[in-house]
């Protein structure tokens, strides 16, 4: 593996006092608990310290249950991957923890769990997460080049993983396993006596999924694995995820700023701009109707990958830069909707219905005087929906 996933972790500093930040309600999501892998709660990262500092993460809630696949989609600078490198600890300099917790809850599938079976990620120490990554907690990059040790042959890669946590297996036994792997994500044999370079993107990618896989872990992170591919091998790729998933039960977290690819695999879909959530929704919910004017640009950034063509408006102007975040609705100098009180005034993140929606936007704030646009309160899909057009069948070798 590369240096980026063996790099041992930043302490966290002390948070922040909350009142120096700004104040956001938590959201209220009503779940059980009862199958809870990752639960995430008011989590705030800073790039930078004192003055300079710069808000990427602004107390974010989440969690993630057994078996699901929680997505999360947002521009670059979002603040999507650096939470996710800030709970896994894997986060590096100048990137800080400056408040909220993370726990991990590790009972086997299947079976109930208790205290013990509970690591707080933000206290843990190195020897627990050592032994907590891979086995239990995984992740692919987006970049399998940059993951990958460019002078090993595959096969090697497979055999440090497996020598260092499961060192009872046999050198036969690891060879086995590292060709079951391979298999799963659609690999041939003989691919284990070649070097990162002598395979395409799309194989890259995929190795790096088996290797994630290794052990079977219980969370599986995915930071935009592929965006850097041709559509058709990140079709193969989402559909091989999903067939995966339905078999080894794992639960994922994908991150990806193609909200439409998302919507495939997804079960729940959170949406950030600027560090913040801003909306929260089962994935088809989401992709039939947004309730936030970002998600539905988002949605009309990329073209559907199914379904009849659309004209695509994308959002007007650039994410904004973290260190002069306009006041307010950080999205209002971009929304076509914006009033004169999101220039002003933060709208929290509230639920919406009881389906587990949230959003966190002035337009539903239920004042009589504001006139929700059709297009953000439509109960009929825009497009065509995904449950009834997920028929993609990969018709070509891995590539
Ligand atoms: Fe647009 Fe205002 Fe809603 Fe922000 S709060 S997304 S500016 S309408």
């Amino acid at each position: 593996m590369s240096e980026s996933l063996r790099t041992e972790p930043l302490p966290s500093l002390s948070p922040r006092p909350v009142d120096s930040v700004t104040s956001r309600v938590a959201a209220p999501v009503v779940e059980t608990t009862d199958d809870l892998i990752l639960e995430v709660k008011d989590f705030s990262v800073d790039y930078g310290w004192g003055e300079e500092a710069v808000r990427a993460v602004n107390h974010v809630n989440l969690n993630v249950h057994r078996s699901q696949v929680l997505g999360i989609a947002g521009e670059s600078g979002s603040g999507k991957s650096t939470l996710v490198y800030a709970i896994t600890r894997l986060l590096r300099a100048p990137g800080i923890i400056t408040g909220g917790e993370a726990t991990l809850h590790l009972g086997e599938r299947g079976t109930a769990q208790g205290d013990d079976n509970v690591l707080d990620l933000l206290a843990a120490t190195q020897r627990e997460l050592r032994k907590i990554r891979w086995s239990q907690v995984s992740i692919v990059l987006q970049s399998a080049l940059n993951a990958l040790d460019p002078v090993q042959r595959i096969s090697s890669e497979f055999e440090e993983i497996l020598k260092t946590h499961r060192r009872d297996m046999s050198r036969a036994e690891r060879r086995v396993r590292a060709v079951e792997l391979l298999g799963m994500v659609g690999l041939e044999e003989d691919r284990l006596a070649r070097f990162p370079h002598e395979l395409s993107g799309g194989q890259r990618q995929r190795v790096m999924i088996a290797i994630a896989l290794a052990l079977d872990p219980q969370l599986v992170i995915m930071d935009e694995p592929t965006t850097a591919l041709d559509v058709v091998t990140q079709r193969e790729i989402i559909n091989e995820l999903h067939e995966l998933r339905s078999t080894l039960g794992f639960a994922m977290i994908f991150i990806t700023h193609d909200l439409s690819l998302l919507v495939e695999l997804a079960d729940e879909i959170v949406v950030m701009y600027a560090g913040t959530v801003v909306e929260r929704a089962p994935a088809s919910a989401l992709y039939e109707a947004p309730r936030h004017p970002y998600t539905l640009g988002l949605l009309s950034s990329s073209p559907p990958l199914h379904g009849p063509r659309n004209e695509l408006t994308g959002i007007p102007g650039s994410p904004p830069d973290l260190s002069r975040l306009p006041s307010g609705c950080s999205f209002h100098p971009r929304c076509p909707y914006a009033m004169e009180r999101c220039a002003t005034e933060e709208p929290p993140l509230r639920t919406l219905d009881d389906s587990g929606r949230s959003v966190a936007c002035w337009l539903h704030d239920d004042d009589p005087s504001v006139a929700l646009p059709e297009v953000l309160a439509r109960a009929t899909p825009l497009r065509v929906p995904t449950s009834q057009t997920k028929t993609f069948v990969p018709t070509r070798s891995a590539s």
